[in-house]
């Protein structure tokens, strides 16, 4: 499949031919009708930015291991990003606890982008590594696993300059509305921005959303994952206050403050649905739920004596969507060795369960051109619980960002790329692939 000949075609159109959504060149005539009964054309300028050789939507954890892997891997790389900062879940979701790259068993499970990106967490704001994983001042809060407890604001800010010293290009505040198709082929990107609408050419698309959008708007199978309530602040109080004055540890003054339940479904209120977050009124029936419940938590402590000093501004969904591709994880695989893998991780909640992921996990064989990244990839069941914690996103970033340079330059589809190809890229990385590796 020539993707490029498809894209230069269209590359050229400079006007809202590229509308309708889903489908490129399917006419200028895009009314609908509301259900009020008013009809609505939508006749803007579309402006046609620089074509890419790889485009990656979504800049959480997935999305920087994709846009650094690609770049690395030789290809012009766009890295777009609705919010003003990078991190997803992992800093602007306050979800600043980086699970283990072990096994727990004193192995370590992940190499490559997920390990440089766990140092970045710590580097320049508070927490260490434990010394037996390259830390100096030790790390107390666990057992000695491979894992830290970042400070996500400073470890926003550096991941900026991390994608950028790439040679990624960075865009954020840029809200990605569909893929432009020509039957399975996406041609790139339309996006929102403060300049208005502007399309982005690619020549391969990573999807990193964190809910699939991209990809299921391109056509892709997809399915629903439900969440429980989880809202999840930051903030100190005069205990807190009391501790640093003792330990002088910068964590005391930035404590988890939250309502809602726990991994399992603990605490998930019993007069609450469960979430399905592809809807705007899902979206805020959580948000609602969420705020209005921790309004009510703090609303009887002594004001003088706490500050929230932040609030979450993403839905902390755990698990909202995902492709179904070639391969789908279930979380039976563990200990099993996969020819395709791309990369392996350890079980976050167990000791010595060791898993590989499927190079067939990251994109669906019928859209040459679309993979995915981090929480949205092909994993059901459990393998879905083990595939969207932070190090196994990078994981899987840093191999969709491989994947998608490899095909784009080479101008292959995803499924006619030999995976051997792929592998080879992120063994020089320095990336380990199998379990006894
Ligand atoms: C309550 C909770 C607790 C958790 N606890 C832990 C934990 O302790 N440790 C751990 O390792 N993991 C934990 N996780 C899981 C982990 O935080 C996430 O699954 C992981 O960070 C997801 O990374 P991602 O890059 O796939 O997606 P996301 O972090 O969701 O990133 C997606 C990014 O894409 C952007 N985006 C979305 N749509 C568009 C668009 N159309 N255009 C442009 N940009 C777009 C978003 O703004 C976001 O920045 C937890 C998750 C939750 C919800």
């Amino acid at each position: 499949m020539r993707i490029s000949e498809k894209f230069s075609q269209r590359s050229a159109t400079t006007e809202s031919a590229a509308d309708s959504p889903f489908m490129n060149g399917s006419g200028t005539d895009n009314s609908l009708k509301g259900a009020c009964g008013m009809e609505f054309k939508d006749t803007r300028q579309v402006t046609v930015r620089e074509p890419y050789d790889v485009v990656v939507v979504g800049g959480g954890i997935a999305g920087v291991a994709a846009a650094v892997s690609a770049a690395r891997n030789g290809a012009n790389t766009l890295l777009l990003e609705k919010q003003v900062n990078l991190g997803g879940l992992a800093t602007v979701g306050l979800i600043s606890w980086y699970e283990p790259l072990c096994d727990g068993e004193g192995n370590q499970m992940i190499y490559g982008i997920g390990e440089e990106l766990i140092r970045l967490s710590v580097r320049y704001g508070y927490e260490d590594l434990p010394e037996k994983w390259g830390g100096q001042g030790g790390n107390k809060h666990k057992n000695g696993r491979f894992s830290a407890h970042y400070s996500p604001t400073v470890f926003a800010l550096a991941l900026d300059e991390y994608v950028r010293e790439s040679g990624a290009k960075l865009l954020l505040d840029v809200l990605a509305v569909w893929p432009v198709m020509d039957g399975k082929v996406c041609l790139g990107v339309m996006t929102e921005t403060v300049s208005g609408r502007e399309f982005f050419p690619a020549g391969c698309i990573v999807d990193a959303t964190g809910d699939a959008s991209i990809a299921s708007r391109a056509g892709i199978p997809t399915e629903e994952g439900e969440s429980y309530l989880t809202y999840i602040a930051h903030g100190f109080d005069r205990n807190a206050l009391a501790n640093h004055d003792e330990t002088r540890d910068m964590q005391d003054l930035r404590k988890w403050i939250g309502v809602g339940s726990d991994l399992y479904g603990n605490g998930h209120p019993a007069d609450v649905r469960k979430f399905h977050g592809i809807t705007s009124d899902e979206e805020n029936r959580y948000l609602a739920e969420g705020k209005s419940r921790l309004l009510d938590r703090i609303r009887s402590w002594d004001k003088s004596s706490f500050d929230l000093t932040m609030i979450p501004t993403m839905p902390q969904y755990r698990k909202i969507r995902r492709i179904v591709g070639r391969v789908t994880l279930t979380g039976d695989e563990e200990g099993r060795n996969c020819p395709e893998s791309v990369g392996r991780f350890g079980d976050f909640r167990t000791f010595g369960r060791r898993f590989e992921l499927p190079y067939g996990t990251l994109y669906h064989p019928d859209w040459p051109n679309i993979l995915t990244a981090g929480r949205v990839i092909s994993a059901g069941g459990d393998g879905w619980e083990l595939v969207r914690v932070i190090p196994v996103c990078a994981v899987s970033g840093e191999a969709a960002g491989a994947a998608a340079a490899l095909a784009s330059l080479r101008k292959e589809s995803l499924d006619s790329l030999p995976v051997s190809a792929v592998q080879e890229r992120l063994m020089t990385a320095g990336v380990r692939l199998h379990i006894n590796d």
